[in-house]
């Protein structure tokens, strides 16, 4: 499995596109289509499906230009369709000619995504928002919002649930140690150093 990187966007969102041979996911496509579909093109990946942790501005802004230009299924947590679907709140963080993705489906705990030889199951960590979800394939979590470096996602947006949080940080913390967690923002770390360091996680 390669994992590529790319920092998106004013807030520096981590775009993750997720490889395995030609086959590939793209995580978090929050800003700029044309710099992810380059690295798709140069890499020479045919994407089965476009996954938006959850449902910020700042992880989808480029999901429906990619599905135009791909032709690939957009997914997010259940809980956070809406959020797609009807930026809300969030209608004045879109840049012009923002292209709202299409067809976009849901994922719930327990469900799988593939590509490939990849396969991700989904984890429903609500608590940044409310359908935020991880992806976890063995040594490997996409952790969206929920777990950064040292620190965790804000839980004062609409939608945003403290409580939840905590018992979300507790699920992927019974995960193995050497689990590799590749957060929405900042640098990657595993689930045994912010076990051993991240105030949050005791
Ligand atoms: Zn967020």
């Amino acid at each position: 499995m390669e994992v590529h990187c790319l920092s998106v966007g004013p807030l520096g969102t981590n775009c993750y596109i997720v490889s395995s041979g030609k086959d590939s996911l793209v995580v978090d496509p929050g800003e700029d289509a044309g710099e992810i579909l380059s690295v798709i093109r140069e890499k020479g990946l045919s994407v089965n499906a476009i996954i938006v942790t959850h449902g910020h501005f700042d992880h989808y802004i480029a999901a429906g230009a990619l599905q135009e230009a791909l032709g690939a299924p957009v997914y997010t947590g259940a809980d956070d369709l809406s959020a797609l679907r009807d930026p809300g709140w969030m209608a004045e963080y879109m840049p012009p000619g923002y292209i709202a993705p299409k067809e976009i489906k849901g994922l719930s705990d327990g469900d799988t995504v593939s590509a490939g030889e990849l396969t991700f199951r989904v984890i429903s960590t609500p608590g940044h928002s409310p359908g935020s979800v991880c992806l976890y394939s063995p040594g490997v979590l996409l952790s969206g919002d929920l777990l950064f470096m040292g620190s965790i996602g804000r839980t004062d947006l609409p939608g945003g649930d403290s409580r939840a949080i905590r018992e979300s940080l507790v699920k992927v913390g019974r995960l193995p140690d050497d689990t590799v967690v590749y957060p929405g923002h900042g640098p990657s770390t595993t689930i045994g150093e912010e076990k051993a360091s991240n105030p949050y996680m005791d």
